[in-house]
């Protein structure tokens, strides 16, 4: 190797959150109410990435002048003379020119060029000494976010080509995602996100390679600067050497799990004894049904339905949902989707007539949210219902903590439907389930069984809220366990209340996905296990090669455990003695906790 490569070759350690090797160069993304790119233009580009920006400065003059201008205010009153201010920035300040040069000089995009500018603007202004004039500064802010509004709606020319890049963010918010993937990015890069986090969960779903857990980003990267993110072994190699490259080119494409469709539909899946074990999908794009399918996937478990909210908080209207959960139904064919009503907290939506939340995991969000401002839960349930016509389309809603939420929600759908009804609308009859994910569900799961047709077991919240502790968080990581003895007697709980209400109930957290823990949920009385595509085929060849008695009698000899430790020993060893065929290369060898 190249004593110079040697050198500047440095690994740093990282949680492997989404498997699989990513080679690229690095780019930056900013902000935290919103994402966005810097994009390296070809000079052939600047022309229209110049008459982007100016496209957006129009639109954004002409929101201004109307809210200026609006009857309604006065115009000697600040709210309308604020507009008046903003206007102004943008027609007669030299702030679009400055832009404008920046794309030009740098050859750069538009909301790249107008972040550099803006933050020049308002470190200018936050440095004044007079409070008033200081206070301006929010006035830039505005405007930019008026602009980078604007521009969101038409896309820069290199953005829907730009490939090749590791993604660079902080914190990765699931629309950032949704959008990113138009543009082929390789890998991503994080500070914040866990294993279980939504990010972690659609970047493993979109087959992008992930780390995270790394500090100070800025510090550590260089904009354009050449990664290598091993998203299996769990660490970011920056500069590399080109041996170290070819390496990780051939170990990457040893570790790619295909693609391609098997020639034929697997069969549903059987332990040796003879249990069916129901696997179904948890996806968000119609295509990546098609896939799971193939692999013996019996419909839809979970359909995130906010994935279909953008970036800046953009509801679908009720026919966008219609044709999307019509879409995913098609799909699904007679096993069905189950659509999940829009699990969002209120910071999450457009607007910004709303306190930030200080605790917004224990805020205004999920069915909260849903039945506090009903607006879009109606609309969400016409669309259901009007979707569910000859289609099989089950409804779930999130974060129910009692049996009052599920009262309510079924008072405003049976409003819905008879509102539906006295129009002539055609609906169909989705069934209704409830997701248990904290611990007041799990202690009421008997009550909520008998008011509903299934329960959804969302394992991935239900160790957050019962171990308080934030899944997003990986300084308290240590304390997500999923193996605690509390979480594995919730578990065992909602299983039981379902099986006394002769209901069924779908695991569909990401321990359903994990091989380590597929014994103990079926140990535990589990029969239905919704996952992400990315898992099917080993969770299929672990089923298959186990029996319901062996893992009863696993189940029975973790019960006494006292911690997760204890318990993460006890099954390794288990595994390593009984099993060992039936677990990937190196699972048995990592943490679970
Ligand atoms: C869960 O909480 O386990 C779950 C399935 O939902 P989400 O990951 O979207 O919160
Ligand atoms: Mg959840």
């Amino acid at each position: 190797m190249d004593q110079a490569d040697l050198k500047s070759e440095r690994r740093l350690p990282a949680l492997a959150v989404s498997r699989g090797i990513g080679i690229g160069h690095v780019v930056f993304l900013h902000g935290e109410k919103r994402h966005f790119f810097r994009l390296d233009l070809d000079a052939a580009d600047i022309e229209t990435e110049c008459s982007r920006l100016h496209s957006a400065v129009e639109a954004s003059v002409r929101q201004l002048r109307s809210l200026a201008t609006n009857s309604d205010l006065d115009p000697t009153q600040p709210v309308s003379s604020i507009f008046g201010v903003h206007l102004l920035m943008m027609e007669e300040s030299s702030l679009i020119e400055k832009i404008e040069t920046i794309i030009g000089d740098q050859k750069v995009n538009a909301e790249w060029a107008l972040k550099i500018v803006t933050d020049q603007y308002r470190d200018r202004q936050i440095s004044v000494e007079d409070t008033q004039l200081r206070e301006k500064y929010l006035d830039i802010e505005d405007v930019s976010e008026r602009l980078l509004n604007a521009l969101d709606g038409s896309p820069s020319p290199a953005q829907l080509t730009y490939s090749g890049a590791v993604i660079v963010a902080r914190e990765l918010r699931p629309s950032t995602i949704m959008e990113l993937t138009r543009s082929n990015p390789v890998a991503l890069i994080t500070e914040h996100g866990g294993w279980t986090s939504h990010t972690s969960i659609l970047a493993r779903e979109f087959k992008l390679p992930m780390a995270s857990g790394i500090k100070d980003l800025e510090q550590v990267f260089s904009h354009g600067e050449e990664v290598i993110v091993d998203g299996i072994n769990g660490q970011v190699i920056l500069n590399p050497s080109m041996e170290t490259i070819k390496h990780f080119h051939t170990f990457g494409s040893e570790n790619i799990v295909s693609d391609e469709l098997p020639t034929e539909l697997a069969k549903p899946v059987r332990t040796i004894d003879g249990t069916s074990i129901a696997i179904r999908a948890n996806v968000d794009i119609p295509e990546g049904y098609q896939l799971a399918k193939y692999l013996g996937a019996e419909g839809i478990g979970l359909f995130r339905s906010e994935s279909l909210i953008s970036q800046s908080g953009k509801i679908p209207s009720e026919d966008e949902q219609i044709a999307a959960y019509r879409q995913m139904a098609e799909v699904a064919g007679e096993s069905g989707v189950k659509i999940r009503t829009f699990d969002v907290g209120i910071d999450q939506l457009g607007g910004d007539n709303h306190e930030p939340e200080r605790n917004p995991s224990l805020g205004l969000r999920s069915i909260r949210l849903s039945l506090t401002d009903t607006t879009h839960f109606r609309s969400q349930i016409r669309a259901i219902l009007r979707a569910t016509v000859g289609e099989k389309i089950d409804v779930v809603l999130p974060m129910v903590s009692g049996v009052s939420e599920v009262l309510r929600s079924k008072a405003i759908i049976a409003e819905e439907r008879t509102r539906l009804e006295n129009e002539g609308t055609p609906i169909g009859a989705p069934k209704l389930g409830a997701m248990i994910e904290v611990p007041s569900g799990v202690l009421t799961a008997r009550e909520i069984a008998r008011k509903v047709d299934f329960l959804c077991l969302g394992t991935n919240d239900l160790v957050q809220y019962l171990l308080a502790v934030d899944r997003d968080n990986d300084s308290v990581a240590e304390w997500y366990q999923t193996l605690h003895p509390a979480v594995i007697r919730a578990i065992s709980e909602v299983l039981a209340a379902a099986a006394d209400s002769d209901i069924p109930v779908v695991v569909c957290g990401e321990m359903a996905g994990s091989a380590f823990y597929v014994p103990i949920l079926i140990g535990l009385g589990a029969r239905e296990l919704s996952m992400n595509v990315n898992s099917i085929r080993q969770i299929r060849h672990l089923v298959s090669g186990i029996t319901i008695n062996e893992s009863v009698a696993l189940v029975d000899t973790i019960k006494s455990s006292e911690t997760a430790a204890e318990t993460e020993q006890i099954l390794r060893e288990f595994y390593l003695r009984n099993w060992i065929g039936l677990f990937p290369a190196g699972l048995l060898n990592s943490k679970h906790r």
